[in-house]
């Protein structure tokens, strides 16, 4: 009781969201790319940003070179350590979201109990999940970073794909076939899927009071 009354007049002090979001003129959301490592995170994350920041949207990307070399860099890739990695990332992605930010994650985000609890923590409302789906064949014969070979030749343990488990999301809010799509044709589908949620109608003027 004590606590929620000293807590209570900070709260009242506190910018909120909408009006964050006022400020920037875009409601914020948070977009969550998922798929398997090769499948194509990254580089559609990168270039829809690019698209969004022409357009005028603030944007933080969030993904591996800048979560887990800093934040998470404690954290392995078992499961629960995964589970760890995704449950930090959701809780920064809701900090943004408060501040009105829009993120992109690219992470491989492998099964539906990591998805369920990021949704869980971000708030279904403005969690949008894009299954970047290419064939395991596909993603390995791409073999980006060369992970897939280390992987086969038994030099990476717990490899997605490989000798730890996908779960192809089930209810996605869509999904890209990277391997029959070209990176602008992709881009083309998010950007035609996420521009109505992130437009703010009318953009009001931000007014300071
Ligand atoms: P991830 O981040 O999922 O591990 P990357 O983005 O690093 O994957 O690598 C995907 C690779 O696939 C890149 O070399 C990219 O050029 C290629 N690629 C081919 N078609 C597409 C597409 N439609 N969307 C994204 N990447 C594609």
């Amino acid at each position: 009781m004590k606590r929620s009354r000293n807590i209570h007049p900070v709260f009242e002090r506190v910018v909120k969201r909408e009006d964050k979001e006022k400020l920037l003129k875009q409601h914020a959301k948070v977009i969550w790319l998922t798929g398997l490592s090769g499948a194509g995170k990254t580089t559609l994350g990168a270039t829809l940003e690019q698209e969004l920041f022409k357009r005028g949207f603030l944007t933080q990307m969030l993904d591996g070179d800048n979560i887990r070399s800093g934040l998470n860099k404690n954290l392995g890739f078992g499961l629960e350590d995964r589970l760890e990695n995704i449950r930090r990332i959701a809780e920064i992605s809701k900090l943004f979201l408060n501040a009105g930010v829009i993120t992109i994650n690219c992470f491989i985000t492998p099964t539906e109990a990591m998805r369920q609890m990021a949704r869980d923590i971000v708030g279904a409302n403005d969690y949008i999940e894009i299954y970047v789906n290419a064939p395991l064949e596909v993603c390995e014969q791409r073999d980006v970073k060369g992970l897939y070979k280390k992987a086969r030749q038994g030099l990476i343990k717990n490899f997605t794909g490989i000798d730890s488990p996908f779960e192809p999301p089930k209810n996605p809010d869509l999904e890209i076939r990277t391997d029959q799509l070209t990176v602008e044709q992709s881009v083309q589908k998010i950007l035609e899927y996420v521009l109505p949620k992130i437009t703010m109608k009318n953009k009001p003027l931000f007014e300071k009071r």
